[in-house]
């Protein structure tokens, strides 16, 4: 439903909140006023009080006995070129974790690194999946459908939340450009097994990194895409090529101060590299080398499974903030 036809909201400036008045049919209005996080309620205000500013379709929502009112706001964002950019954060994408790297693009001093697990997901996957092939055998297909949804419905949150955590890990470095690696070739790199891994290793990487250029979009981040040829098995410290041993990472190179390092941790560490590569002058080729250690440094955090486990990080920006080292 559109703005002023099928609802619209009014921003009052003495109690600062939202009211909406919402017809779901002719003649038929409901009044109130919306309750939410500060930050979502502080957009509704920007789109109702400022110019640049609009309010576009909105989608009324029942669930679980609340209503939900998604409303799409509408503004232009300015975001700097990555080349501008001071810090540069690799992310490296794979079947069982996301590792990022924060290098100062001056010094390439290593600024944080935070490895993100999501282990779990595959497991509720599994779990999911398992129910649903037995409700498939008894042939309870409402069942099985809605357990579809619900596993769908996990993906998402999941998804949503690793993205906001990898934006605010960027967020707290100065004028930040958050390097993905091509995806293409990620595909080949995860060796397909039976139909079931198959169908467990379909995380959507590529839904995940749209997902995260939209919400570094929204603040002010650029993103860009290197490629990354022998990306997992080059050293992100000499450059050398060398090889992994399960989650390790072993330098061949003797002279190399790092001999081992965490496999995706380095891998993140060259996506990040090469974005520096990309744009420094001259043939990359002859600067494929590192003038600068960074020391090997991972906190591991795992996301909970659920949402409702006891050990959960209070907020994304806790967990994000986790990865950063403080000298
Ligand atoms: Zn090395």
């Amino acid at each position: 439903m559109a703005h002023t036809e099928g609802y619209r909201l009014t921003y009052n400036d003495e109690d600062d909140r939202v009211a909406f008045r919402v017809s779901p049919k002719p003649y038929k209005k409901v009044k109130g006023h919306l309750r939410g996080r500060p930050e979502d309620l502080a957009l509704i205000e920007s789109a109702l009080t400022e110019d640049e500013w609009s309010l576009r379709q909105a989608e009324l929502l029942y669930r679980d006995g609340v209503y939900y009112l998604h409303v799409t706001v509408k503004t232009e964002v300015e975001v700097p070129e990555p080349e501008d950019a001071d810090t540069l954060v690799g992310v490296d994408i794979n079947e069982r974790n996301i590792a990022l790297t924060a290098l100062n693009r001056e010094t390439m001093d290593t600024l944080g690194t935070l490895v993100l697990d999501y282990g779990s997901v595959k497991a509720e996957r599994q779990r999911y999946h398992t129910i649903t092939k037995r409700c498939q055998e008894h042939g309870q297909h409402s069942i099985h459908n809605q357990l579809g949804e619900k596993e769908e419905r996990y993906t998402e949150w999941v998804l949503h939340r690793m993205s906001r955590v990898v934006v605010e890990f960027a967020q707290q470095f100065s004028n930040p450009v958050i390097v993905f690696e091509d995806l293409s070739g990620i595909r080949d790199a995860i060796k397909y097994g039976t139909y079931m891994n198959r169908r467990l290793h379909k995380l959507p990487f590529h839904k995940f990194e749209q997902q995260i250029r939209y919400k570094a979009t929204w603040n002010q981040i650029p993103c860009e895409t290197v490629e990354s040829p022998y990306n997992s098995k080059s050293c992100s410290c000499c450059g050398h090529r060398g090889y992994r041993q399960g989650r390790r990472f072993c330098c061949t190179n003797d002279s190399c101060e790092v001999q081992q390092d965490h496999a995706d941790r380095n891998a993140s560490v060259n996506v990040a590299w090469r974005a520096w590569a990309k744009h420094a002058d001259g043939d990359v080729e002859s600067v494929n080398y590192r003038t600068r250690k960074t020391q090997p440094f991972v906190r591991k955090v795992s996301l909970s499974g659920s949402g409702r486990s006891v050990n959960r990080p209070s907020s994304s920006r806790e967990i994000a903030s986790r990865g950063v080292l403080t000298t």
